[in-house]
């Protein structure tokens, strides 16, 4: 059993044995003070100033507080299936508070607080002792269960997002690992040859064959770093590269053939461990290119936290317009059925095609799910995104393709589009787009709809 099963099925064992005389009292008080809670609950938070910033929206303040209040009463009174869902829920909780960036400490000290004012008031009541003692214990075990709920959740998503900024971020700066690698192969073998017939020839000047001001010294020492983080074989390789330059710079006192060799030989060897540690940190960076989408080589849907998360809260920060577009298109499923599979390979890319024509090298086009698209423009007003939309639609509509067999196949796509409109969690702007496209699919397909709330 799960973790988090475990945890829920020790709360529905807890809710199933407390007293209904308890359980039906508890519900009146929560009723009575769940809104008072929720208002504490949420002054908390927004003295925190990084919550602060993502909580202090007119959309967030609204909807929040409302939710909180259900929150708290659902917590304490739920039972049964409902208490299961309820369960469920507390995941895509712990999921949003770590979209939107809200330390889980906070989250667990605004739970204590809500406990602690729960009990007091419980206590002030005057129950006779025993339903006075089960009612509390209820309540923290259960306010209890619900963080631990949301914690695991938020602990595998922040794991989970951890890995794909890292890999993101990999495939963002390295354009060409295979040619990069090459030329960064070639140039420390070229500082080798050089340093070899240096050191053969007497050359006075050893101090300009230092491993660390080479080509490959120079780009290893600004760039391999930005590139692959902190892999552990940086490391080892920017210390063989101190080593190699201090024998280096001792070698002047060298004297006679033999510790010429014994020198030589020492600076292939550790040369030779740098190539092979070089030849794996790259070996990594392919694996995750193959983060690319393979068929139309445009974004992998993968990535699409990561950006959209940061791009969230550059618009929250500078207030720029961003949104989202959602793209189907139309009756793919014929065309595969028609023309067979690798025709409508062929139609990917070629939508592919056309949607990175039509965007700027700032903006995102994700390969979303099988025919289906998501562009995120950045900083376009809502018309002027609207317009652009509607000229890729135009565009899709007028570039037939042709098929096998020569027929010219004139293809349509429907659009969903979606603004941000200052809620923190990206997830909102994705829906939104989605149930625009949806909508867009019902009312005919080949054209554009934008979100309104
Ligand atoms: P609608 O207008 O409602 O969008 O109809 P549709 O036929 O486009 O939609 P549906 O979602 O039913 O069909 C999508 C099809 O796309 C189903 C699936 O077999 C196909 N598909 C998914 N991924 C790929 C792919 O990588 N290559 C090809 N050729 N087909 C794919
Ligand atoms: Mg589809
Ligand atoms: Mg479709």
């Amino acid at each position: 059993m799960k973790y988090s099963e475990q945890i829920v099925k020790e709360w529905m064992e807890l809710s199933s044995v407390l007293p209904e005389s308890i359980s039906s009292k508890l519900a009146v008080i929560a009723e009575e003070k769940a809104m008072l809670l929720a208002e504490e609950f949420y002054d908390i938070m927004l003295k925190d100033p990084h919550a602060g910033r993502y909580l202090s929206s007119e959309v967030v303040q609204s909807r929040l507080r409302h939710s909180m209040k259900k929150w708290i009463v659902n917590a304490l009174t739920l039972k049964g299936e409902e208490l299961l869902d309820f369960a469920g829920h507390q995941y895509q909780i712990g999921n949003i508070h770590s979209r939107v960036g809200i330390p889980a400490s906070l989250v667990l000290k605004g739970m204590r607080i809500i406990t602690q004012s729960m009990l007091s008031w419980i206590q002030s009541l005057m129950f006779e002792e025993r339903m006075s003692i089960l009612m509390q214990q209820y309540v923290s075990v259960s306010i209890q269960i619900a963080s631990e709920l949301m914690t695991y959740a938020y602990e595998n998503y922040q794991l989970n997002e951890a890995k794909n900024e890292e890999s993101y971020r990999l495939y963002n700066l390295i354009d060409n690992p295979e040619i990069e690698k090459g030329k960064q192969q070639a140039a420390l073998f070229n500082w080798e040859n050089n340093l070899i017939y240096a050191l053969i020839s007497r050359t006075n000047n050893i101090q300009s064959y230092l491993l660390t001001d080479s080509e490959f010294g120079l780009w290893f020492r600004h760039k391999c770093g930005q590139h692959f983080g902190k892999q552990p074989e940086i490391a080892k390789i920017g210390t063989l590269i101190t080593d190699i330059d201090e024998m280096l710079q001792n070698s002047t006192s060298v004297e006679g053939l033999e510790p010429l060799q014994s020198l030589l030989s020492d600076i292939r060897a550790k040369t030779m461990i740098i190539n092979n540690m070089f030849s794996s940190l790259f070996e990594d960076a392919n694996r995750i290119e193959s983060g690319k989408d393979a068929l139309t080589k445009l974004l992998n849907r993968r990535f699409m936290s990561t950006i959209l998360k940061h791009e969230v809260k550059l618009a929250l920060d500078e207030g720029h317009p961003l949104s989202v577009v959602m793209l189907d298109v139309d009756f793919f499923k014929k065309i595969n059925d028609t023309w067979g599979h690798s025709s409508g390979d062929e139609v990917l890319r070629h939508i592919a095609t056309i949607l990175s024509d039509s965007t700027r090298a700032s903006d995102y086009v994700f390969r979303y799910g099988g025919e289906e698209f998501m562009i995120v423009y950045l900083e376009f007003s809502h018309h002027q995104t609207m317009c652009l939309v509607e000229s890729i639609r135009q565009k899709i509509e007028e570039s037939p393709i042709e098929m096998p067999d020569g027929h010219q196949l004139q293809l349509t796509a429907s659009f969903g589009v979606s603004h941000f409109n200052g809620h923190p969690d990206y997830q909102k702007m994705v829906e939104e787009a989605d149930k625009a496209l949806y909508d867009a699919k019902n009312s005919g397909r080949n054209r554009v709809v934008e979100f309104k709330a």
